[in-house]
């Protein structure tokens, strides 16, 4: 950590102090670096199994801070979301990601953008009218929209977060699980979440080629969403090899660095073009 931000030195530990400053002005700058431009959108491709179609992207934050540097999203979301600026946030990603799909639409392609949620966009009441809202003004259907919500998520709070999530199926939203398997509750929950899909967490794909826990995790997690009927994604996928054992479980779509690492606007449609060049 301490060597992430371009104005940190390495092994340069910060105090609480310095911290608590940081994360402060974060909090205090965010609306601001929205306008100024200094917060974009980054896109990671998803590909379908077997026949690795370009099936979606996620959109993932980023924030070039004028003075702590390139910031990941780890680094600034908890923060925005402990300051009551998640909404903020999750309406400029929505937005972005949207603009996408329409550009997308309007040239002939059918490509899905998963947008990530955090449990307090569910404790907004206005949300699901917001995200139809957002859908009508881009004339985007609504099947081409993912949110991903972490199962800890729901479950912190999940009397005021299944009706939200209910309306925003109900408007015909995808709705996905995400860092599947890191839970508790995980299996017995699963069936009673209006959901689609299940994203199986990262750590279980990037250890299946060495560790046979993590094989065998990510083995059941497929049976048990198709057995569900639940669309099975792997995040991580690094290796050919783990690719290819995902294809051969049956799981549906693969996203990982091996197809390609989150790009910027520019870059994804670089990427799009001499994919589908080919
Ligand atoms: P996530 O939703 O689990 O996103 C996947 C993370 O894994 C991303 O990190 C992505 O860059 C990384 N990743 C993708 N493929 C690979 C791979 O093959 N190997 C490895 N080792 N990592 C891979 P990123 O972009 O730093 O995002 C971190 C987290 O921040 C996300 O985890 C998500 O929880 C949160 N986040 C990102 N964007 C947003 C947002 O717009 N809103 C909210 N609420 N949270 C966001
Ligand atoms: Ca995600
Ligand atoms: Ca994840
Ligand atoms: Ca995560």
């Amino acid at each position: 950590r301490a060597t992430r931000g371009g104005e940190e030195v390495r092994g340069y530990v910060p105090s609480m102090g310095q911290i608590f400053m940081r994360r402060f002005q974060m909090v205090t700058q965010f609306r601001q670096s929205l306008e100024d431009g200094q917060v974009s959108v980054h896109y990671q491709p998803k590909v379908s199994l077997p026949n690795r179609h370009v099936q979606g992207v996620e959109a993932l934050v980023r924030w070039q801070h004028p003075e702590f540097g390139k910031l990941d999203p780890d680094e600034f979301v908890p923060a925005v979301e402990a300051a009551g600026l998640i909404g903020v946030l999750t309406s400029f990603v929505l937005e972005q990601a949207l603009r996408r799909v329409r550009k997308w639409l309007d040239e002939g392609l059918r490509i899905s953008a998963a947008v990530n949620l955090s449990v307090r966009n569910l404790a907004d009441a206005e949300f699901p009218a917001k995200v139809s809202a957002a859908l009508g003004r881009f004339d985007v259907p609504p099947e081409l929209l993912t949110f991903e919500l972490t199962e800890s998520g729901v479950m912190s709070d999940p009397q005021r977060a299944l009706p939200i999530l209910r309306e925003l199926h109900a408007l015909g939203i995808v709705l996905a699980v995400d860092d599947f398997g890191t839970g508790y509750s995980s299996l017995a929950y699963l069936r009673q979440l209006p959901v689609d899909q299940v994203k199986i967490d990262k750590s279980f794909v990037l250890g299946m080629g060495t560790d046979l826990g993590d094989l065998a995790v990510v083995r059941s997690i497929v049976e048990l969403g198709h057995s569900l009927g639940l669309t099975v994604v792997a995040e991580g996928v690094e290796e050919d090899i783990a690719r290819d054992q995902l294809e051969a479980m049956g799981c549906d779509v693969a996203q990982g660095y091996l197809i390609s690492r989150p790009l910027s606007e520019e870059r994804l449609e670089a990427w799009l073009q001499a994919r589908t060049a080919r």
